[in-house]
């Protein structure tokens, strides 16, 4: 029996869709206090809406996490509305896809921006309210496709993905005196708003080479990052879980095909 997190404060960025959302919706339905972080005010308060027409406490700030100032305000506002920040969920995140051939150095960088960049300026600008508290949480959002595959038009996502988890690995040692906890989850394909924009026959191409036979879902998500986020989880810091239904392992295509004939 896990113990209860009610009351405890939450941060997700990235949270107005998708993975971000069910995490953001997951910890205000046990009783979280949950401060919504999008781009998007409008996208960030209908998810906030959400949690507090579920019976939660919630709030939306419109806040982009490259930029060093408007992270900051991010942890200010969670710790005026909220007193305190305890757990981090930097979940943000864009993946277009760009082959090396036509990859500009600004598609490069707007990737590396939001998603190493900014999981770098909102873990500092939450250390020092989860210090005052005596720990905390941090929870990223990486992938599979990066520390572990790769996916043509993506060296750019990948490079970013593999980043935040080498980011981890120091900060995790850095913070651990603290008492704050650093791990990452690593999704394969999840059925988000992001990923379908990628389309129907990338979605069902993916479901074919998962040994589960499905995408995920954002709760798959969200379970994962809830046990980083636990009291239980104190003594484990570094980590990464992958969420992804089997499907970094297989070997070869031959391996499902032999999968599906038995
Ligand atoms: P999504 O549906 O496209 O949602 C992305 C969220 O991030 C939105 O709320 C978006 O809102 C926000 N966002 C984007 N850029 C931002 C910025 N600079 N500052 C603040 N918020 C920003 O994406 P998703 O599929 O849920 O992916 C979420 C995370 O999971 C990403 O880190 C992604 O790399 C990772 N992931 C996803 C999958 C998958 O299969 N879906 C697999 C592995 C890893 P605004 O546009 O309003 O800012």
């Amino acid at each position: 029996m896990f113990a209860s997190l009610a009351g405890r404060t939450v941060v997700v960025t990235g949270a107005s869709k998708g993975i971000g959302r069910g995490i953001a919706r997951r910890f205000g339905a046990i009783g979280c206090n949950v401060l919504v972080i999008a781009r998007s005010f409008e996208g960030a308060a209908s998810v906030a809406r959400e949690i507090q027409d579920a019976g939660g406490v919630a709030s939306a700030a419109a806040i982009d996490v490259s930029d060093p100032e408007q992270t900051v305000r991010m942890a200010a506002a969670a710790t005026e509305r909220y007193g305190a920040i305890d757990i981090l969920c930097a979940n943000a995140g864009i993946f277009p896809a760009a082959r090396l051939d036509r990859m500009t150095a600004a598609d490069f960088d707007a990737v590396i921006a939001t998603n190493l960049r900014g999981t770098f300026l909102s873990v500092s600008a939450c250390v020092a309210a989860m210090k005052a508290r005596g720990g905390g949480r941090i929870v990223l959002t990486s992938s599979v496709t990066g520390p572990v595959t790769g996916y043509p038009g993506w060296a750019h996502y990948g490079a970013s993905k593999a980043g935040q988890l080498g980011f981890m690995r120091t900060a995790a040692i850095e913070l651990a005196p603290a008492r704050i906890t650093v791990n990452a989850v690593m999704p394969g394909n999840i059925m988000t708003e992001g990923l379908s924009g990628l389309g129907p026959e990338y979605l069902a191409r993916m479901e074919g080479s998962i040994p589960m036979r499905r995408l995920g879902s954002v709760e798959d998500v969200a379970n994962a990052v809830l046990f980083f986020a636990s009291d239980e989880a104190a003594y484990i810091t570094g980590q990464t879980l992958i969420v992804d239904g089997g499907q970094v392992l297989p070997e070869s295509l031959a391996a499902l095909e032999e999968m599906d004939s038995a």
